[in-house]
């Protein structure tokens, strides 16, 4: 049963535009009631303006939260104390309150690594890897993969001077990086591709990648998740290639949170109950 709100339950917050569509609440509910705390998680739609007041006033108040598109760069001016994923990374997605300052986090980073290796069942240590995309979302990819040892990352995006801007960037990451055109990279192999691009959300939208043309590869994850996995990794399995989608990123980044916030591991499989099954 559902533990009462009471006067000392801590406010945990999701701070985005929009947030209408996030699992968070959903799952971090649950990792919430499952570990017998008093907190609420809520989803707040804010406005540019009211970010760093609404983050300051949550922090100060014992609460804590998650930051979501488009706040993720400017949570990361916001807040004192970066990790070092926060810094190399420049966005933040998860914020706290300890020793009298804001710290932020960048789960993404860790959600991506501990969802590729389920998906690999091991490191990407040595892997030459083709990255589609140069959003913030990819910035978080390469910096990843670079604490894991991947040997290089090929990068392709739409605006290509986003791609080479992410990987000036990104330099001073240990693995080879380059920004190339996807007509470039013609039917090169790579051990693994990663879509970072936003293709692929809406059910109508091309795969992120064509089936029968183009580069060759032994894995694919694609950090779009959708009810029953993404079109594109339905495609690619059904022909026998290891592809994951984000679900289990989100699920990783949410588990990486809870345990900032709270101090205590995250109860995972709780977490993903909550979630249809797949
Ligand atoms: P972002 O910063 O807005 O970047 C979007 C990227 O998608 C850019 O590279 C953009 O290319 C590309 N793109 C958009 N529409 C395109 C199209 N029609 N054709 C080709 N490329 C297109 O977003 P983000 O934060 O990096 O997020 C990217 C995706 O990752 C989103 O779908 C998001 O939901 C997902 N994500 C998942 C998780 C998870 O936990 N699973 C976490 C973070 C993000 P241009 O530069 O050319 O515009």
């Amino acid at each position: 049963m559902r533990r009462p709100i009471t006067a000392e339950t801590r406010l945990i917050a999701l701070l985005g535009d929009p947030v209408r569509h996030s699992l968070s609440p959903i799952f971090q509910n649950a990792a919430i009631q499952a570990a017998g705390l008093d907190a609420a998680y809520l989803a707040l739609r804010c406005s540019p303006s009211s970010l760093p007041s609404l983050l300051h006033g949550i922090a100060a108040a014992g609460g804590a939260g998650n930051i979501t598109v488009p706040y993720k760069e400017a949570a990361a001016s916001a807040i004192a104390r970066p990790t070092d994923a926060v810094v190399r990374t420049g966005a933040c997605n998860t914020f706290w309150y300890e020793d009298d300052a804001i710290h932020g986090d960048n789960t993404d980073v860790v959600g991506f690594l501990t969802a590729l290796e389920l998906l690999l069942g091991g490191s990407p240590a040595g892997a030459r890897v083709l990255l589609l995309g140069a959003g913030g979302s990819a910035t978080a990819v390469v910096h990843a993969l670079a604490s894991a040892r991947a040997s290089e990352i090929v990068v392709t995006n739409r605006t290509r001077d986003r791609a080479t801007a992410l990987c000036e960037r990104m330099a001073i990451e240990k693995v080879q990086l380059q920004e190339r055109s996807i007509g470039s990279v013609g039917s090169e192999s790579f051990d693994l591709v990663v879509n970072a691009t936003s293709v692929g959300l809406r059910p109508e939208d091309p795969f992120p990648l064509d089936l029968d043309s183009g580069p060759t590869f032994s894995a694919a994850f694609d950090l779009v998740y959708a009810p029953g996995r993404t079109r594109w990794v339905n495609a690619l399995r059904s022909r026998g290639v290891p592809a994951e989608d984000g679900l289990e990123m989100l699920l990783h980044q949410g588990a990486a949170a809870f345990e900032r916030w709270f101090g205590i591991e995250a109860p995972l499989q709780a977490m993903r109950g909550s979630l249809p099954r797949r």
